[in-house]
């Protein structure tokens, strides 16, 4: 008797149909089983506040902040200017703060 196991089938698990390469097999189980869609990772970025170069750790957007404030860098400078434009915004903002074009 001669065994011929040359050929190899591959046979998806889900719906019987055979093939004889494991990727179309493969696909059609896939297919087959009805996987979920890709799951959605929310990645978690850090981004510097002043030159707004984007880490994946916490840790280096801190250092590159903390960077810029001990260089005291273009990048410090500007973000000193907002944070106090952004104060006296809200400082103009408050309810208490009459505004000037009430009096008009
Ligand atoms: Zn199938
Ligand atoms: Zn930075």
């Amino acid at each position: 008797m001669v065994i011929d196991n040359t050929k190899t089938l591959w046979k998806c698990p889900y719906c019987g149909e055979e093939y004889d390469n494991f990727d179309d097999a493969n696909d059609c189980a896939i297919d087959c089983a009805d996987v979920d869609d890709p799951e959605e990772l929310v990645v978690t970025k850090y981004e510097c506040a002043m030159c707004h170069k984007v880490f994946e750790e916490y840790d280096e957007a801190e250092v590159c902040e903390m960077k810029h404030s001990n260089d005291e860098d273009k990048y410090w400078v500007r973000f000193q200017e907002i944070e106090s434009m952004k104060r006296l915004e809200e400082a103009a903002n408050h309810p208490n703060q009459t505004k000037i074009e009430n009096y008009k």
